[in-house]
């Protein structure tokens, strides 16, 4: 008895302390095709995804909170031209750049967010100053960015995020609009027409959730928003509950995809009540929420998910997701189509 009481003490640290912590990340889900994806493009995406998920990691492994991996990972994405985040972010219609971005804390269900922020580098750490240094949730626009300068974040010019491929999208999804108006016979216009341009003109989001040694989950998200947006549209992706949710009462998720619909089903947080009330996993719950009523309305794209054990769901009705992830003990996995 003592002698298992002791062999049950010698254990005691490790297990009570310390919890099995891990990482996902994505970079937008959507269609994309197969036939587009050249080897070099995809061992390009590859590498970045397994340099965020890696980097988020070894926060967690030397004990860093999962607010700090998440932002990390985040960062290393929006820092890419490969993502719809930062520096890849696409073009609205009128040919600039307007980014959205959100966090939140499991810990205390703190978050941040900014919308429609023109001079900002990295949005997700303007949001996560929105969190810490804020008493508000969401700051938009101008607001956001005099926020921004009161907190030493410099300013810089919304040409940094011009980039020649996001440019010839715009222009590509300008004459679809334009075809589509031509046609039709009545006064259809850009919001009619909006509704049937392909989904490569909305998606490449990025995001991450994760957990760490002690338990906590957090997630994040940062994007571009939809190619041709007009009239200052704001997606899914800085809104809490919809592209963003952390709770460590059952789990965090990062969203992506056409955001009009995850902001009307309340993607993120539907997950997570599945969780905490129904008793899903991650991936039973995201399964329910990803191909349920939003799927069978039109709405597109994924999640990544985790709890506070570590489970990991990465679920998306669309071809493919740009995904990685990483727990305790293993190498990260990252992968792009199903
Ligand atoms: N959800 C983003 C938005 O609607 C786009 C995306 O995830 O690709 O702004």
């Amino acid at each position: 008895m003592v002698a298992l009481v002791a062999i049950a003490g010698f254990l005691t640290p490790l297990e009570a302390s310390e919890h099995k912590f891990a990482i996902a990340i994505h970079g937008g889900a959507g269609a994309i095709a197969k036939s587009k994806m050249t080897p070099e493009k995809e061992t390009k995406y590859k590498a970045k995804l397994t340099e965020a998920t890696n980097a988020g990691y070894e926060i967690l492994a030397a004990g860093g909170s999962s607010l700090d991996a998440i932002n990390r990972a985040v960062n290393i994405l929006e820092n890419s031209p490969l993502f719809n985040a930062g520096k890849g972010a696409v073009y609205t219609y009128d040919g600039a750049h307007e980014l959205d971005a959100s966090i939140m804390d499991g810990r205390n269900k703190q978050a941040g967010a900014v919308s429609g922020v023109k001079h900002i580098k990295n949005p997700i750490n303007l949001a996560r100053l929105v969190m810490t240094e804020s008493v508000h949730v969401m700051l938009s626009g101008q607001g956001a960015e005099e926020f921004a300068l009161e907190q030493g974040v410099q300013l810089i010019n919304n040409s940094h995020f011009d980039t020649d491929n996001r440019y010839k999208s715009l222009l590509r999804a300008k004459k679809k609009l334009k075809q589509l108006k031509d046609k039709s016979d009545s006064n259809k216009d850009y919001q009619a027409n909006y509704r049937q341009l392909d989904s490569q003109y909305k998606m490449g989001t990025v995001g991450a959730v994760a957990v760490d040694k002690h338990g906590n989950v957090a997630a994040a998200t940062s994007t571009g928003g939809m190619t041709a947006k007009r009239y200052g549209r704001i997606g899914d992706s800085p809104v809490i509950g919809a592209g963003t949710w952390a709770d460590n009462n059952s789990c965090a998720v990062s969203a992506t995809g056409h955001g009009e619909y995850f902001i009307r089903y309340s993607v993120a947080s539907d997950i997570c009540a599945r969780v905490q009330y129904q008793g899903k996993s991650v991936e039973e719950a995201s399964k329910e929420v990803i191909f349920g009523p939003m799927f069978k309305a039109g709405g597109t794209g994924g999640v990544i998910v985790i709890d506070p054990k570590g489970n990991i769901a990465l679920t998306f009705n669309t071809k493919g997701m740009y995904r990685g992830s990483r727990v305790e003990g293993e190498t990260a996995k990252v992968a792009i189509f199903k």
